[in-house]
């Protein structure tokens, strides 16, 4: 199947693609639709996923998925959380993912508590009432300095201490395997396996 995919991030695609690898993936930009940016003003992981399903559901009529994901950090309150692509972020002026990890790893400090977690809420809208939807997490801790070069966005600060090393040190196959995004997916590909 040809599936829609609300994002904008070739990363994010690349990854699911690989995830969803029965299915054809496609983000707007391949079906022509420039400056795909809906308001993600909700205050939740799921409502923002929902909020980008169905902005790109009115636009292409078919079915479609969103994830909305970020990285939430215990001794910061869970902060970038739902802010994470646009943490540190001024009038406009984004940082890149370098300049946001320093930022952060910078307001962390020395604080001793560097438990942290990637979260990926992720929906398939089928139809326009009907979707399914669910939400993962992967645990780390947050790293002192950055370490690897795979991934993209946060994946260098976060260490998870069972693998031994960062998520950019992980094999695309592996960070797949095990990551919020992939196993949100997982879960994803078996209601769209239900739906057709
Ligand atoms: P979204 O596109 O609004 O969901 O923004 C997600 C943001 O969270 C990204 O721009 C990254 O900064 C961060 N993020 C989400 N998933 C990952 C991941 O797998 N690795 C690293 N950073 C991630």
């Amino acid at each position: 199947m040809t599936i829609w995919f609300a994002t904008g991030n070739a990363h994010k695609k690349k990854e699911l693609a690989a995830i969803l690898s029965g299915h054809t993936i496609k983000i707007p930009p391949d079906g022509g639709i420039a400056d795909f940016d809906p308001a993600e003003n909700g205050t939740t992981f799921l409502e923002n996923a929902l909020i980008k399903a169905q902005a790109l559901y009115r636009l292409v009529k078919q079915p479609v998925i969103a994830d909305d994901s970020g990285l939430c950090v215990d001794a910061l309150e869970g902060r970038p959380g739902i802010y994470s692509a646009r943490y540190g972020s001024e009038e406009g002026v984004s940082l890149t993912s370098p300049e946001r990890n320093a930022l952060l790893l910078r307001e962390l400090g020395d604080h001793p508590r560097r438990t942290a977690r990637f979260i990926c809420a992720m929906v398939f809208l089928a139809r326009e009432d009907r979707f399914y939807a669910v939400q993962e997490t992967l645990e780390g801790e947050i790293i002192r300095e950055e370490r690897g070069r795979g991934g993209f966005g946060y994946d260098p600060i976060l260490y998870l201490p069972d693998m031994g090393c960062t998520v950019a040190e992980l094999s695309e196959e592996t960070k797949n395997r095990i990551s919020h995004r992939g196993k949100a997916g997982k879960v994803i590909d078996l209601a769209l396996k239900a739906f057709f």
